[in-house]
């Protein structure tokens, strides 16, 4: 999955453009830059490989969901549709709004189930945010033709999911705005950073001035700019904005490789019965970051898990227990804990998050595992990942 397994002179070449010049700022110093705009190429490069009229980058994925939420006028009170299998990032950019998160089921995909999300509907929700986690997709046209319908504001996390896509389109061009990080462990990372794309102008134009204070950016004097609303500051600086410009370059070898990776591992596995695998709408569009599959039951999940950390296959992720990505763990969540209070505790009608019961996608996290997939394995590594994931898969089998 990381970017970072293969960080290299692309990146230092990059960075040191910007070092030389001492602009580390991506707005204005028009002089002395030498024409290196790395947020700005960044954002066009982005905008083209993903298929995107517009791009803006932000200072990570957390940024750009409330850059998102800003543009789209997703504020207080307003409710937003989520799943419970996300990055809790999605749940705090909501609750910055000032805004509600509002869980819906999951099903096989792994994201949020289309066919629930009806039931949470109330003349309060604004937004519907499925989530693109693992590098794969929700079932996006059924999502997107249901907002639609009830005329809702579709924003897609694609943070875990960038260069995947549906029927050849990228996710996070699927609705108003779509979201990315390239945080540390992101399929390519800049440190720290985010962008939202969008092919409404508009949206784009409020998107651009909300990450800088509200700024116009129009004119080449920064201080005599107008500010036709408020913002804050998502801004990247031009250091972080350097190292994906070179990254991005890498995306298509990267998804390349990481789908040769996982291929190998998945065929493997599918000799086992009782294995299943993750529902993938589009395959041929899914960006291999991870091997998901289900085990029949909760406890051979967790049995196969044990031992395939055991048999020291590393990078495995049973995330039923695991705390920060389902919300069976988020306890904090659930009791709302902040070092300030919330503007959420000001809403009278909230979901009993300390209630709510996930019937459906308890059911399928518990029988879940998933397999990193790396970049750096050789060929050697691979085939003796194999072997002790097989034998694992043979035990369990010969004991059952
Ligand atoms: C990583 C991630 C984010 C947030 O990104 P940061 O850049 O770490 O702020 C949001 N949503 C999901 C699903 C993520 O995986």
């Amino acid at each position: 999955m990381p970017g970072f397994e293969i960080f290299g002179d692309e990146e230092r070449k990059e960075v040191q453009d910007v070092l030389d010049t001492g602009v580390l700022f991506r707005y204005g110093f028009d002089g002395v830059r030498k024409g290196h705009w790395k947020a700005k190429t960044f954002e066009s490069e982005l905008a083209k490989r993903i298929g995107a009229g517009y791009c803006h980058l932000s200072s990570s994925g957390t940024a750009a969901l409330c850059i998102a939420f800003a543009a789209c006028g997703i504020g207080a009170g307003d409710e937003v549709v989520v799943p419970p299998f996300t990055f809790i990032a999605t749940i705090e950019a909501i609750l910055d709004a000032g805004a509600v998160p509002v869980f819906s089921e999951i099903d096989e995909t792994l994201c949020l189930d289309p066919k629930s999300i009806e039931s949470v509907i109330t003349s309060r929700t604004k937004a519907v945010l499925p989530v693109h986690m693992c590098g794969a997709m929700a079932h996006i046209e059924e999502i997107r033709s249901f907002c639609d319908q009830k005329g809702l504001v579709l924003i897609e996390d694609a943070c875990q999911s960038l260069g995947a896509t549906f029927n050849g389109k990228s996710l996070g061009t699927f609705g108003q705005m779509g979201c990315f990080s390239f945080d540390p462990v992101k399929t390519i990372t800049c440190g720290e950073g985010g962008a939202v794309v969008t092919d409404d102008k508009e949206l784009y134009t409020l998107a651009d001035a909300y990450a800088d204070h509200g700024h116009d950016h129009i004119g080449n004097d920064r201080g005599l700019e107008g500010h036709p609303i408020l913002g804050t500051n998502f801004r990247i600086s031009e250091l972080n904005a350097a190292v994906g410009v070179a990254q991005l370059k890498k995306l298509d070898f990267i998804l390349e490789k990481q789908r040769l990776h996982k291929k190998v591992i998945k065929d493997a596995l599918a000799q086992f019965p009782e294995i299943s695998f993750r529902d993938i709408p589009d395959p041929k569009g899914d960006s291999a970051t991870f091997l998901s599959f289900f085990l029949p039951d909760e406890s051979q999940a967790r049995e196969a898990a044990a031992s395939l950390g055991n048999a020291g296959v590393d990078s495995c992720f049973y995330w039923y227990d695991n705390n920060w990505h389902y919300i069976r763990q988020w306890d904090h969540f659930k009791k709302l804990k902040s070092p300030a209070r919330l503007p959420i505790t000001l809403i009278k009608e909230l979901p009993e998050y300390e209630k709510i019961k996930f019937p459906k996608s308890d059911s399928i996290m518990a029988r879940t595992i998933s397999m990193l997939i790396k970049l750096s394995w050789t060929e050697e590594e691979l085939a003796q990942r194999i072997e002790k994931i097989t034998g694992v898969f043979k035990k369990i089998g010969n004991i059952k």
